[in-house]
């Protein structure tokens, strides 16, 4: 479903980005051994960021949930555990049932900030899959909005400013303890 190599392609657009928030994006940046060591991995560095430039929206005991760089959409996350395992058999009971939590109140939260019309939650397992950083076991939360899929491949390659990305993240964060 979601290819998250696509954001990783060089452009001219990076300098967009603030470089010190997401230094990882960029080829030259991309650590020794690449994304697969938890030394050089997005979803295990993340946490240790201060908000806002995380863009961890939410903090559990075992997983978290964090802005996607690239979003497809408004508001699209991710729910990692913050332990670096590749695949979904390997999460233990307390780690499953926390990331199955968090994507259902991502889903409430989402829902009472922006109104979208359906969702696409998934996990892609191996590179073969679309995983761009399969290291990391990250379930996705995409909203969806009717004709979206339209101009999908247009926002895949859009960088969002990260004033935006921010906003989203103070929106989504704010809202998060309040859903019911
Ligand atoms: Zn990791």
């Amino acid at each position: 479903m979601v290819d998250e190599r696509r954001g990783q392609d060089p452009d001219g657009l990076e300098r967009l980005w603030t470089p010190h928030r997401m230094t990882y994006i960029s080829g030259e940046d991309r650590p020794e051994g690449g994304y697969e060591q938890p030394s050089g991995c997005p979803f295990c560095l993340a946490p240790g960021r201060a908000e806002p430039d995380s863009l961890v929206v939410a903090r559990g005991e075992k997983v978290f949930a964090v802005l996607n760089l690239y979003p497809y959409n408004p508001g699209h996350l991710m729910v990692c555990p913050y332990r670096h395992v590749a695949d979904y058999t390997e999460l233990d009971a307390a780690e499953t049932v926390e990331l199955a939590e968090f994507t259902q109140r991502a889903m409430r939260v989402i829902r009472s900030a922006s109104r979208p019309h359906g969702f696409n939650l998934g996990m892609n397992q191996g590179a073969v899959a679309g995983a761009g950083i399969a290291a990391h076991l990250h379930q996705h939360v995409v909203p969806r909005w009717g004709g979206d899929a339209n101009f999908m491949p247009v926002i895949g390659r859009t960088k969002v400013l990260p004033q935006l990305l921010a906003d989203t993240r103070e929106m989504l964060a704010k809202a998060w303890p309040e859903v019911a």
